[in-house]
């Protein structure tokens, strides 16, 4: 079996930085330059965990650069499904690959709500992400109303049954577990729900597939969150625009 396979007692923990619609090329750079600089002293072992770094389209060239050679992996944050064409505005699996990313997150809450995705949707660019050999980080979550009205687990396992396709393995497949009123919000799920639904999550996937946390993770309570036995990460929005946040909730898996 291999190195994320159930016989393994530990699964390499993944944090990943999704930067949203922020940064121009020098704040870009910088911010990059300051976790390279870090990834690079801490040496091998880097600060315990893998590091992805998903930055706006405009900055994945500038921001590859600078972390070349620092171990750290550069992700897309959204794509289309298709290889090319007349699809103005948008961006290919290819084209991320090409721009030397390894992943990519799909089915992010902004996109489900701001943009209208549907679960089938998110399939096709799963299979597009895949075409072009990218690791898909697949996120899911329920509203604050679907969680009040008790169906958190339902709403995930729906999400995942009409977006997750056949051939998903724990090569090509990352699940994010992020509640859509803990993004961006302060509030976080309790340890115990986070435990709860990605058990839940756990039994629909591929063996050995990790799964991240997401919403509003920062140094404070990553702690607790990436030491629960089911969290293998953490997906962060706010604080991966700060090198010192980042480094420490990247730090905090060790
Ligand atoms: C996200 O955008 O995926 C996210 C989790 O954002 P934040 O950490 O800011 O809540």
């Amino acid at each position: 079996m291999g190195p994320w396979g159930r016989n393994m007692a530990v699964r390499t923990k993944l944090v990943a930085g999704n930067w949203k619609m922020n940064g121009l090329r020098e704040e870009g750079a910088a911010l990059a330059r300051g976790l390279a600089q870090r990834a690079i002293a801490a040496g091998r072992g880097g600060p315990g965990c893998e590091l992805l770094i998903c930055p706006p389209a405009s900055l994945l060239t500038t921001v590859g650069g600078v972390l070349s050679g620092s171990g750290i992996a550069l992700g897309g944050q959204d794509c289309h499904a298709a290889p090319n064409g007349a699809y103005t505005g948008d961006i290919s699996p290819e084209m991320l690959a090409d721009a030397g990313c390894s992943h990519v997150i799909l089915g992010h809450s902004e996109r489900r709500h701001g943009h209208g995705e549907g679960d089938a949707v998110v399939r096709e660019k799963i299979l597009g992400a895949w075409r072009a050999g990218l690791v898909a980080i697949l996120c899911v979550g329920e509203t604050q109303l679907q969680r009040q009205a008790g169906k958190a687990a339902d709403i995930v396992s729906i999400q995942l049954a009409g977006s997750v396709p056949s051939g998903a393995a724990s090569s090509n497949l990352v699940v994010a577990y992020e509640p859509v009123w803990a993004i961006g919000t302060g509030l976080t799920c309790t340890l115990e729900d986070i435990a709860t639904i990605q058990a839940g999550i756990r039994a629909l996937i591929p063996s050995g597939a990790r799964i991240l946390y997401g919403g509003s993770v920062n140094p404070q309570n990553a702690a607790g969150i990436l030491g629960l036995a089911e969290v293998d990460g953490a997906l962060v929005g706010g604080a991966s625009l700060d090198v010192d946040s980042f480094w420490a909730i990247a730090r905090a898996c060790g």
